[in-house]
């Protein structure tokens, strides 16, 4: 398979990059000052192409490969790659599913209790020896609090049952009512959010979920609430969500994700009742290998003319 074309869009994991470079002929977009000339000189042997969360195949990319055949894509989240582009044109398109629900449900507790309990800010006091001055002054209990999930897929699910051992309720909103599960449904975000305390994002992202959680979810959500984004950052109006809690409409916010990665809102930065992650919900040496792992093995079972590990498309 040494002479197939492999297009990575972006650094990504050195793992993944050294087997693609040992399996595949490995062309590297990042480092090309010509992107478009590069493109254009190599569309005939590139036939695949591996995105992650932040560099995918949009049409432009899609129309420039010709011999395009697959989208193997480090990641599960798909909202880099036109899947519409790719049904129309017969290109196979992949993700990493299940491997990294357990970190990215794993984290979103920890944003939880990492707001709820404030550890940062704890963390902080410590170092910077206050604690010698006085004790640190009552959070905010999380067992038993109403957890209100949007989206119950996999991440959404692995969410609530980890949130159940908290003796927390879990409420959800999905586009359709769950048969295989008790969590209580609601059909509006809105309803969702007025029946929360802490409200998770954890649905995929496309044009209907860009902005799900507007002014209106937020002021539901109030003053005591808290929202938890492991989604993508444009789920959230960020500056609604903002101006919330600069304004004290909002209680908190555990963020992994951000409308302008790597940009943060730096009116953020001085708030106590807010936890910023820079997007490593599946950041994990285990799970980048098993996310790495699939990649490859989706690339390898194509180009053998076996049936893909993980099809979307
Ligand atoms: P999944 O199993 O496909 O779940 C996606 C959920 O999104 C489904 O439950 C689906 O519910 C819901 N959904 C889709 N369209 C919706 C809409 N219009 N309104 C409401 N809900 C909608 O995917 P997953 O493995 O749980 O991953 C979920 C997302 O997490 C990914 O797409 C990715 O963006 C994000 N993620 C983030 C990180 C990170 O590092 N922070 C890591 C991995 C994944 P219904 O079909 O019932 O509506």
């Amino acid at each position: 398979m040494e002479a197939i074309g492999v297009l990575m869009m972006c650094p990504m994991n050195s793992y993944l990059e050294q087997e693609l470079d040992k399996r595949f002929k490995l062309l590297r977009y990042w480092t090309q000052p010509k992107q478009s000339e590069f493109l254009a000189q190599q569309a005939d042997s590139i036939r695949a192409v591996v995105g992650n969360a932040s560099a995918g195949a949009d049409a432009a990319l899609i129309d420039a490969l010709p011999k395009l055949e697959i989208v193997s894509n480090f990641s599960v989240g798909l909202d880099k790659v036109d899947l519409v582009k790719c049904k129309e044109k017969g290109v196979r398109v992949t993700n990493t599913p299940d491997v990294l629900t357990d970190d990215v449900a794993d984290l979103a507790i920890g944003l939880i209790l990492a707001v709820l309990r404030r550890i940062c800010e704890c963390d902080k006091y410590v170092r910077r020896g206050a604690w010698k001055l006085g004790d640190f002054k009552l959070t905010t209990k999380f067992s038993g609090k109403r957890v209100g999930i949007i989206g119950l897929g996999r991440i959404g699910l692995a969410v609530a049952e980890r949130a159940e051992a908290f003796d927390c309720p879990i409420n959800y909103y999905s586009r359709s009512k769950k048969a295989n599960t008790n969590y209580t449904y609601y059909g509006s975000i809105v309803e969702l959010a007025s029946n929360s305390d802490i409200l998770v994002v954890a649905c995929a992202l496309t044009p209907e979920t860009t902005h799900i959680v507007n002014r209106e979810v937020i002021d539901a959500l109030g003053p005591k609430g808290v929202l938890i984004n492991i989604g993508r950052g444009p789920h959230v109006d960020e500056a609604e969500l903002v101006s919330a809690l600069v304004e004290g409409r909002l209680g908190g916010a555990g963020l992994d994700v951000f409308e302008k990665e790597p940009e943060v809102p730096e009116q953020l930065f001085g708030l106590e009742n807010v936890v910023l992650l820079p997007h490593v919900g599946s950041g994990t040496v285990e799970t980048r290998k098993a996310m790495a792992d699939l990649v490859l093995g989706n690339l390898e079972a194509h180009f053998s003319s076996k049936p893909l590990l993980t099809p979307v498309v």
